[in-house]
């Protein structure tokens, strides 16, 4: 440990003596020192010390225009100078109700109500009750189960966890879960059992309509990660297979549930994932990015015909009971709505596609070719780099070699700041990042896989 450790204000102490930090084993994070970071600029980091890191991550794959883009700061401020906390229970606040309008104008259509949380997880648990009770109501108790893709991740409260059980994060709470039903998406057809895309798409089709012929009529909905599996490692899927699970979904007449609290706000090209298949859910949650990853806001959309079926008499007790303290909190709508026009102003989502292209053609010809590199997957910003130990028989490292972490932090030395999932590197900036920062981005990530793997 360093001399700053001694000092009882040096927040490297305080960190280590106080805090128990998400997804970290604190017995390695205690043996290591942190990396402290103090402010931001644009796409940038600034540590403690005026180091400066490209957020290649973009702060855990929320941030969109960058930091502390003018426009949103001036749109917190001014809000601060009104309030920073008033509640949607009982009240309503002119920012709230702009952005819901604003929302509505801007998903894929038949989404119309807007029903605000505070993260992923919690919009997530809001879709699962509205789709339970919504059949509760309509009498079709028959409709109570979930089914979900194999490896999904859709939050980490007990609802959200069961709809999106891993392995490796929620074994130890498997008891506390219900049961789900799980489809097998085409990259696990692809990837695992060796097939091309084309077999693979057709496997996971044909399955998902086997399951659907035996339990679609059991399903109260079935929610999907549009696009892209972000959490599972960037697992990608062809649009169609989108478009093919929303019909069949509509042929067992149960609801469907669009995730796209990561694929949400451009980050896979378009503003939302499910654009690209032509669908449009009867849910739809979002998260990170829709205050332009400023503030934690989250909103759950619902088309007419599900929030007409919580109307009723107040004694009928059938209104949505569900609410969080700082559900639609002022701040974060002020920023959301700021995020929105800079979406409008600086053509982030055209700048975005052109983006994305130098990013495929940067990683085909710098990280494709390294030895240790199994698959490169890319939607959009969105982007998974898969280290196997043998890339002929897509055979993984050692879990114990933790090859992922040491490329990230091996990264983090050429001035990036990645994150791996397992073995798979993710590069995920922001939608603002500059063309010379892609070839920083390419480049460090290229440079920490090929030290961490001796290739
Ligand atoms: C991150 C994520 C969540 C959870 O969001 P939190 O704000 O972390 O609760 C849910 N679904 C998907 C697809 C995510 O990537």
């Amino acid at each position: 440990m360093t001399d700053r450790a001694a000092s009882a204000e040096d927040p490297i102490a305080q960190d280590l003596r106080s805090v128990w930090h998400p997804f970290t084993q604190m017995r390695e994070w205690l043996a290591d020192e942190p990396l402290v970071i103090e402010r931001a600029e644009g796409n940038e980091l600034i540590d403690v010390r005026g180091r400066r890191y490209l957020d290649g991550v973009s702060s855990l794959w929320c941030n969109v225009h960058g930091h502390r883009h003018p426009r949103i700061d001036d749109a917190i401020r001014e809000q601060l100078d009104r309030v920073a906390h008033t509640t949607m229970l009982g009240l309503t606040h002119p920012g709230a109700a702009r952005l819901a309008d604003e929302l509505v104008g801007i998903v894929p259509g038949g989404l119309t109500r807007v029903f605000y949380s505070d993260a992923g997880a919690t919009a997530v648990e809001i879709a699962l009750k509205m789709a339970f009770q919504y059949w509760a109501l309509r009498g079709e108790t028959r409709r109570s189960r979930f089914a979900s893709l194999v490896e999904a991740y859709h939050g980490d409260t007990i609802g959200a966890m069961s709809l999106g059980y891993s392995e490796a994060f929620h074994r130890l709470h498997r008891p506390l879960l219900f049961d789900v039903a799980r489809l097998t998406p085409p990259h696990v057809f692809r990837w695992e059992r060796g097939l091309d895309a084309g077999e693979a798409l057709r496997a996971a089709i044909e399955e998902a309509r086997r399951t659907m012929a035996a339990i679609g009529d059991t399903l109260a909905a079935l929610i999907v990660e549009p696009l892209v599996q972000g959490a599972a490692g960037i697992w990608t899927q062809p649009p169609e297979y989108l478009t093919e699970l929303a019909r069949l979904a509509r042929e067992a007449g149960t609801l469907l549930i669009c995730d796209e609290v990561a694929t949400g706000f451009g980050r896979t090209g378009t503003m939302f994932a499910c654009e690209q298949a032509g669908v449009a859910p009867d849910i739809l949650c979002m998260g990170k990015g829709l205050t332009g990853g400023y503030l934690p806001l989250a909103a759950t959309l619902a088309t007419e015909d599900v929030f007409a079926q919580f109307l009723g008499a107040y004694e009928q007790r059938i209104a949505l009971f569900h609410g969080h303290t700082f559900t639609g909190n002022p701040l974060g709508c002020a920023a959301a709505l700021a995020s929105l026009e800079v979406f409008r102003e600086e053509g982030t989502l055209a700048h975005a596609a052109e983006m994305a292209l130098l990013l495929a053609d940067r990683l085909a010809s710098e990280i494709a070719p390294l030895e240790c590199v199994g698959d490169v997957r890319q939607r959009g910003l969105m982007v998974g780099i898969e280290l196997v130990v043998d890339r002929a028989r897509r055979k993984p490292f050692d879990s114990a070699s933790r090859v992922g972490h040491r490329a990230c932090l091996r990264a983090r030395e050429h001035g990036v700041v990645i994150r791996p999932l397992a073995d798979t590197v993710v590069l995920m900036p922001p939608l603002s990042i500059r063309r010379d920062e892609i070839e920083k981005l390419v480049g460090a990530a290229a440079a920490g896989i090929r030290e961490a793997t001796g290739s």
